[in-house]
């Protein structure tokens, strides 16, 4: 399996029960480690971008109005299998549906306020990293890592 990036965002619900920190656990836990992270504060034209896949969908301007209702930590997860093991870390959209000992099932309130986002494919990293993060802002560990 090959070395990937993805992109990961704590959501609002999450940031405001001051629990960022336990979200942070499970990435390093299942050996993705954080290259980049920022928080930040979604505009609603960022949000409604960010999210622009679901405009048709009924759910999409409650989803714009919870993703700006407060700030936001967005990282880029590094590791093995990266984009599949991060999904699989983070457990159902729908917090009823994932498993016991995923994040959503741990700290989601419900289907939206499910306290995390993870990107879905290769070609959707990519495109999410590069919302968040320029190349420069993407921290090389493993080179600088032998110390660790
Ligand atoms: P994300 O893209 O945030 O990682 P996901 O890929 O599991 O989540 P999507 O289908 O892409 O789920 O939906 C994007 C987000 O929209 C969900 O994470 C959730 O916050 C919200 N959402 C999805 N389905 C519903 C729904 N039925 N009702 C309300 N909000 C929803
Ligand atoms: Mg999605």
């Amino acid at each position: 399996m090959a070395i990937e990036r993805t992109l990961s965002m704590v959501k609002p619900d999450v940031v405001g029960k001051n629990m960022i920190g336990k979200i942070y656990q499970r990435f390093e836990a299942a050996g993705l480690q954080i290259v980049a992270a920022r928080m930040m504060r979604l505009s609603r034209p960022e949000a409604e971008r960010f999210y622009a896949v679901h405009r048709h969908k009924p759910f999409y301007r409650s989803l714009v109005e919870f993703m700006t209702c407060g700030p936001i930590m967005a990282q880029v997860l590094e590791g093995e299998d990266a984009i599949r093991k991060n999904r699989e870390v983070m457990g159902a959209t729908n917090p009823d549906d994932a498993e016991p000992g995923t994040i959503r099932a741990d700290f989601a309130t419900n289907v939206e306020q499910n306290a995390v986002h993870g990107s879905d494919a290769p070609e959707t990293a990519v495109q999410e990293i590069a919302f968040f993060f320029s190349n420069e802002q993407i921290c090389e560990r493993r080179a600088a890592d032998s110390r660790a």
